[in-house]
């Protein structure tokens, strides 16, 4: 029986798949990229919220119609209803189409010579003495040769698992729910609006991110033991200000569901042959869910790792571990600097995060975060915000509140299923 072979299989066409092939195309080996679904960026789950900076230094340029709006800032709101607001004169994020945006990624890594296959569901590997055979399901079932497997297959779609690297920690992910809607009341569409409360989104929080078009996307996030439909229900019908923005709203589509990491990275992002990217390793900002920036640069360094040691012909964990380097040295810093101040902030009860408000406003840090904080890059921005007695000792009594959670939480991120 003769299979078909690649050098690099990637598992998934997101934007960490995709940007795992442009960079091996790069670099001349061969890159088949399987995706289970019958079209690239569907179902989309995504708001598509990212940093302009930090995109234009590792996305590539966009094609007009994918940014459906550009953000100047954010207003936060606590539980008791006060909020703080963020403005900057220019715009600091874009709000992107993102079913567009993965395909023109797609389209990107198709002309560039990698194979895309639909319809293509990995469904297992085996070891052979050149690397892998893997199992593709779906209508046309087969097995394909690869020398390198890179798992970009997002949150819960991991298939690394065959491979025995570990996998997130249910415990450390979020559920999210998230619909369109149009003709909301009272809407800033230069401001992206967050809402905070254990009573609405326990755990993590609410948006809402609007379009330049009147159109919104609105969603929550809640713990893991909550039920994110229920609390979903709860915040466009039962919060106080976001009811009343949505009350003469039209929904445009119907609620998606989808599970986001956020316990930090992943212990461990390579074995002999194997590579996991973007949400399959947790390569996700624990503070805000946000992993497209991250799984664009991170794909990059895969790619190109995971090409250099097929020209070398050295496909062993040794080498490819220069991946993990590689990446824990662009974003390993702040996201563990996240991961830390998600941990203190997790489940933390209302009168607390009221209190965080205020003594925030009381510190000006809305105009300090207005002009310097970076939505991506948050280490930094996180550490320079601690040095302040007030803060510190506020968010460090928070967290030794919810020490219970934070104690569970902070042993297990990753596990074997
Ligand atoms: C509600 C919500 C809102 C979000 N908002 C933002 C935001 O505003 N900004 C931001 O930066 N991030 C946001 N995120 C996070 C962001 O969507 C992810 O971090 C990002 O999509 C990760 O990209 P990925 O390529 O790793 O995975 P994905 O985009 O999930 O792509 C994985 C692909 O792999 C395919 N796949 C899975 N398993 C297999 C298999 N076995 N075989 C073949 N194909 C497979 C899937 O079908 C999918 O197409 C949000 C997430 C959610 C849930």
């Amino acid at each position: 029986m003769r299979f078909e072979q690649v050098d690099v299989a990637v598992v998934g066409c997101g934007v960490g798949g995709s940007s795992v092939a442009l960079a091996a195309r790069r670099k001349d080996v061969s890159v088949g990229i399987f995706e289970e679904h019958s079209r690239v960026g569907e179902p989309s789950h995504c708001s598509g919220h990212v940093g302009i900076l930090a995109f234009t230094r590792f996305g590539p340029k966009l094609p007009r119609g994918i940014i459906e709006n550009e953000i100047k800032g954010a207003v936060l709101y606590a539980p008791n209803g006060k909020s703080i607001t963020l403005y900057r004169p220019k715009p600091v994020t874009w709000v992107l189409n993102r079913a567009e945006f993965d395909r023109h990624l797609a389209t990107l890594a198709r002309k560039s010579g990698a194979q895309l296959h639909l319809n293509s569901r990995v469904d297992g590997l085996k070891r052979t003495d050149n690397g892998f055979q893997i199992k593709i399901s779906g209508p046309r079932a087969r097995e394909v040769e690869c020398k390198i497997l890179v798992d970009a297959g997002g949150c819960g779609g991991s298939v690394s698992k065959y491979a025995g690297l570990l996998q997130p920690n249910p415990r450390m992910l979020v559920n999210s729910a998230q619909f369109n809607v149009e003709n909301l009341t009272d809407v800033n569409d230069d401001l992206v609006e967050v809402y905070f409360g254990q009573g609405y989104a326990p755990g993590f929080f609410g948006w809402l991110i609007p379009r330049r078009d009147g159109s919104a996307k609105v969603g929550i996030a809640a713990a893991p033991r909550d039920n994110v439909r229920k609390c979903f229900e709860h915040f466009i019908r039962k919060h106080p200000i976001v009811s009343l923005k949505l009350k003469r709203a039209k929904i445009l589509t119907a609620p998606m569901y989808h599970p986001i990491p956020v316990g930090g990275a992943a212990l461990r992002t390579y074995t002999a042959g194997v590579l996991t990217v973007g949400d399959a390793a947790s390569q996700v900002k624990p503070t805000t869910g946000g992993g497209i920036v991250f799984g664009l640069a991170c794909g990059r360094m895969a790619g190109e790792t995971a090409a250099d040691s097929i020209r070398k012909g050295d496909t062993s964990a040794a080498t490819l571990s220069s991946y993990e380097e590689k990446w824990r040295q662009v974003i390993g810093f702040d996201l563990a600097a996240m991961a830390l101040l998600r941990r203190m902030l997790y489940r933390l009860p209302d009168p607390y995060l009221n209190r965080i408000f205020m003594v925030s406003r009381e510190l000006k840090t809305d105009e300090i975060l207005s002009r310097t904080g970076d939505i991506d890059f948050q280490g930094r921005t996180i550490l320079s915000l601690s040095r302040d007695p007030r803060l510190f000792l506020t968010l460090l009594s928070a967290s030794l509140l919810s020490a219970p959670s934070l104690l569970s939480l902070g042993r297990k991120t990753h596990t074997r299923t």
